[in-house]
């Protein structure tokens, strides 16, 4: 059994005196005989046996088979536990005395259940096979006798057949020794057990990576990419130490088997690093950002390094930068969330997950629980547990950013729709204020500003449609021309501005007699106004004008000093002659006019009929 946990518990063992193991050995003490035939005591092999811990300038250090072992060495038995051993260059030698005294013969395998062991010998006393067996994972995987990912080695006892077997072993790292003594239908049986969890391990975390890959290659988003890589990584390191890759990958390169544990171990921090930096936001320049930017470069310093130096420093160098990268982004997390970042609580979710079958395997190996379940599948479960939730913290993280971006667009489209609005109303407004200045503007281009009357430009205008329709239509058109008398004297008197009222009291006048909606009263000089008045004829033309005349000489406005003043007007006639031109007319009109002043003012003079040019 192992697992990615052990390596990182034999690891802590370096700076911690193990627990599991006796410091000091205890010169006497014998290791009794394993019966077998006796699966209780199979069970408890640990109390069987014994170990001698051989370090540099030991005797037994140089030993390179038992027979060379001093004869007065000392063993101490394993009393029940685990052997567990810190980074050293000893040598370990472990015995175990077997005895079958069924009346049968019995084959078993003595089980070495931690594949990560660079050199592994197993001598068997009096054995006609595998009476030496020389392996490890620093030797090519066909040296095993059996074709599997952990140590076997066939034990075959006749009937009262005894047998001692002893095991040297020398690895780089820390190492862990579980033996046990288990028959071929046992050792199926179990290993056929995990084939489907493995299976379902490996399998998932294969479809995972490839999920996120293709989530990154479409969305594009970058911590898709980083979870692939994390998810892959992790799974390289435990499928390389569970014994797998040596296995199935790369059974004739022991190198390559070794330096993968350490190189998948600083990559898998990488990875982890580069997905919470991606994932968790911690914004540029934050002190989360920049301590993460630095582990990263930390990482690939350290992956680097793993390229160059020994084994049983780089495996020991990224278990730490491992521990230390699980530590800062569990902080890291915990601050985010705090911060209000929601997918952070997922996040740290799964790391808790991880975490909790970490510390169920620690207490498991360090004895404090059942062992039953400190197996790999517990590590198993936590990462992929971890990994699944990994997966639900993008989810969320992605319908967050979703709802998020609804939000803004939703916020956008009302903004725009109440300035459109707005807009339209100011628009509506503008052009109701421009319509009416236009309306403003062609009543003043039209009438005249002090009497109100039309003006000079409207009678033009008029006129002519009007001789237009009379010529058509045959029917009368008259004008009338009105002149105030001897109106430069009114001014001279008492000033301009009372002439003005002089003026407006005319204008009211004509305004009140031209009463016809198609009549026209024009202003178009100084004192100086016009009638336009189509369908009338000149006497028709000529009482409107004696009731004006008549009302003008009534009316009195009161002077400055208090007294009063009048004023008369006289006026021309002139009807539309057949073929008559507008100017001809209204010359006939200003001549009548004229007329009417010189003989005494005060009056009407009707015009003469046209001189009639023979053609
Ligand atoms: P008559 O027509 O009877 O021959 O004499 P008149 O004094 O009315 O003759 P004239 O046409 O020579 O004078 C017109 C005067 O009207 C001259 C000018 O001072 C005055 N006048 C012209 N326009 C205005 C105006 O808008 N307001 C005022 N108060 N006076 C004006
Ligand atoms: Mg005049
Ligand atoms: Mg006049």
């Amino acid at each position: 059994m192992s697992s990615v946990l052990r390596l990182i518990i034999a690891f802590g063992l370096c700076f911690l005196p193990a627990k599991a193991l006796p410091s000091t050995t205890m010169p006497g003490t014998h290791c009794p005989t394993l019966e077998v035939s006796d699966g209780k005591a199979r069970q408890s092999l640990m109390h069987y046996v014994c170990y001698h811990t051989s370090p540099p300038g030991d005797p037994a250090y140089q030993a390179q088979s038992p027979a060379e072992l001093p004869t007065d060495l000392t063993w101490t038995p394993a009393r029940g536990n685990d052997l567990v051993f810190t980074q050293t260059d000893s040598v370990y030698w472990i015995q175990l005395d077997l005895q079958n005294s069924a009346a049968k013969t019995g084959f078993w395998y003595l089980r070495l259940s931690y594949p990560l062991l660079d050199d592994v010998t197993f001598w068997q006393s009096g054995a006609s096979e595998h009476a030496r067996v020389a392996t490890g994972d620093r030797h090519s995987f066909d040296s095993r006798p059996v074709d599997y990912r952990y140590f076997l080695l066939p034990v075959t006892l006749e009937q009262g057949q005894s047998r001692t077997i002893t095991l040297r072993i020398k690895s780089s790292g820390a190492l862990n020794v579980p033996l046990s003594l288990v028959s071929a239908d046992q050792a199926i049986a179990q290993s056929n057990r995990f084939t489907m969890t493995h299976g379902m391990f490996y399998g998932a975390l294969l479809v995972l990576a490839l999920f996120n890959l293709l989530l990154f290659l479409s969305s594009r988003t970058i911590y898709y990419l980083h979870c692939a890589f994390y998810i892959t990584t992790m799974g390289m390191f435990m499928f390389a130490m569970g014994g797998f890759a040596n296995q199935y990958l790369w059974p004739d390169s022991p190198n390559l088997a070794n330096n993968v544990i350490p190189i998948s171990l600083a990559l898998c921090a990488l990875a982890m690093l580069l997905f919470s930096r991606s994932f968790l936001e911690a914004g540029q320049n934050t002190w989360a950002d920049r301590t993460m930017t630095t582990q990263v470069w930390i990482s690939v310093g350290f992956l680097s390094l793993t390229m160059i130096l020994p084994y049983s420093l780089t495996i020991a160098m990224n278990t730490v930068l491992g521990i230390a990268v699980i530590s800062s982004m569990m902080a890291i997390a915990v601050v985010r969330c705090r911060q209000g970042y929601q997918p952070a609580v997922w996040y740290l979710t799964a790391w808790v997950a991880m975490l909790a079958g970490v510390l169920i395997y620690a207490l498991a190996a360090f004895g404090h629980i059942t062992h039953f379940l400190a197996t790999e599948a517990m590590m198993q479960t936590a990462v992929g547990g971890q990994v699944v939730l990994l997966n639900y913290a993008m989810v969320q993280r992605w319908r967050l950013l979703n709802e998020k971006l609804l939000a803004v667009e939703h916020n956008a489209r009302t903004e725009l729709e109440s300035k459109v609005h707005e807009r339209t109303a100011q628009l509506r407004n503008t052009m109701k204020e421009l319509e009416q200045a236009n309306r403003q503007l062609a009543v003043l281009s039209m009438n005249d500003s002090l009497t109100g009357l039309s003006n000079r430009r409207h009678m033009d205008n008029r006129l002519s449609e009007l001789h237009a329709e009379a010529l058509r239509t045959g029917h009368p058109l008259t004008i009338a021309l009105i002149d105030a008398d001897h109106f430069k004297k009114i001014n001279d008197t008492w000033g301009h501005s009372f002439g003005d009222n002089f003026l407006q009291m005319i204008a009211e006048i004509l305004k009140q007699h031209v009463k016809r909606p198609r009549d026209m009263a024009v202003r178009f000089g100084g004192e100086e106004f016009a009638l336009l008045l189509p369908d009338t004829d000149c006497s028709g033309a000529k009482r409107v004008c004696e009731a004006i005349l008549s009302e003008v000489r009534k009316s009195q406005l009161e002077t400055p000093e208090g007294g009063t003043a009048a004023i008369t007007l006289s006026a021309g006639i002139a009807s539309l002659a057949p073929g008559e031109s507008t100017a001809d007319l209204f010359k006939r009109a200003d001549k009548a006019l004229y007329q009417a002043k010189a003989s005494g003012r005060d009056r009407i003079n009707l015009a003469e009929k046209p001189v009639l040019s023979e053609a």
